[in-house]
């Protein structure tokens, strides 16, 4: 008898990858990104600066306070958070359904609110990766070393920090950031895991 191969239907999947600022994910959300070929990275919405080596489109959509709060107001976005203070960052329902539409899983990087309000949305179609930093110490020296901040913008990444250390729990995986190696390991096959469920026969 002859059977059709079993082509597994494409099912819209999202992989969220969230810590604390510093902690080390967006280092692996760019390596994941290089192994699965089938994902691609939700591009948020920001109203904040762009850093020098930044795409606008790539790294992220730069838009005005104005008209951020314009796809506020039309329902555009999947979820937005004040980051920071005056500071906005927000998943586009358009940018998604895009990535979808291509048959992409997408992999988003985002904050643990964030993070958190997707997997309401989607439940079990949603993986959440926390990203834990070694300590809080390592996490603050990291933060400081990146260079990216001024002393007021650095005070307010560690206030949040130490915050977003307590959403642990709400994660459906935690990794450990010590060793990137062993981290981004861990993270591949955790997500290799949730997309191939080992099938249970009764
Ligand atoms: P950064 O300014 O360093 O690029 O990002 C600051 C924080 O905002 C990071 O924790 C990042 O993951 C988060 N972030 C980026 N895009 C979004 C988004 O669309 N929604 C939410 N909730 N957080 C985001």
């Amino acid at each position: 008898m002859g059977h059709a191969p079993a082509v597994k239907p494409f099912e819209k999947k999202l992989i969220v990858i969230t810590s604390p600022s510093g902690a080390g994910k967006t280092s692996i959300v760019k390596k994941l990104l290089q192994h699965f070929r089938n994902f691609a990275f939700s591009v948020s919405a920001t109203t904040r600066d762009m850093r020098s080596g930044e795409v606008d489109g790539k790294d992220y959509y730069f838009v005005s306070p104005s008209a951020f709060q314009q796809k506020v107001a039309a329902g555009e976005f999947l979820e937005y958070e004040e980051v920071y203070e005056g500071v906005m960052y927000g998943t586009l329902k358009s940018e998604v359904e895009r990535l979808w539409a291509q048959r992409k899983t997408v992999i988003f990087d985002i904050d643990i609110k964030g993070a958190a309000n997707i997997k309401q949305q989607f439940g079990s179609d949603c993986f959440i990766i926390f990203v834990k930093p070694p300590s809080k110490d390592v996490l603050f020296e990291r933060l400081k070393a990146r260079n990216t901040e001024n002393p007021k913008t650095l005070k307010m990444r560690l206030k949040r920090a130490e915050e977003e250390l307590k959403f642990e729990s709400k994660a459906d995986y935690v990794v450990l950031n010590k060793d990137f190696d062993t981290a981004y390991m861990r993270t591949k096959n955790a997500i290799i895991r949730f997309l191939n469920p080992v099938p249970v026969y009764h």
